[in-house]
């Protein structure tokens, strides 16, 4: 059996996070080591391991999550970068699928 990623434990609340925002589909957390003042991850609590093995129905409502998300935290006002990453090639290190919202440079 694989071994759960740390993503997976954060939702289990077995590893402890600052939580953003929580639906009953997904969780924003701020990442512990940002790389720009706002830098929130998003997750879906079921397990998908990257991007390209996503479902299309939960991005459409992974979409209004990720835009409140920018709401509360502000990040709207002042612009947002909006990163996932796929793979390991693309540098990817936690093999549960998030987005990185970046914002204020
Ligand atoms: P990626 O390289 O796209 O897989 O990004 C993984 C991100 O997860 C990095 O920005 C890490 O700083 C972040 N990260 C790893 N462990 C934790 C954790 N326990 N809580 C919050 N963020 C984490």
């Amino acid at each position: 059996m694989r071994e759960k990623t740390v993503f997976e434990m954060i939702v289990e609340g077995k590893i402890p996070c600052t939580k953003v925002l929580e639906s009953e589909d997904f969780l924003a957390f701020n990442d512990i080591n940002p790389k720009a003042k706002i830098h929130i991850l998003i997750i879906p609590k079921k397990h998908f391991k990257d991007f390209q093995e996503f479902e299309p129905e939960l991005m459409a409502k992974m979409t209004s999550f990720i835009q409140e998300v920018a709401v509360l935290s502000g990040a709207d006002k002042q612009g947002y970068k909006l990163l996932t990453r796929c793979g390991a090639a693309a540098g990817q290190e936690v093999f549960h699928l998030h987005f990185h919202l970046m914002s204020g440079f």
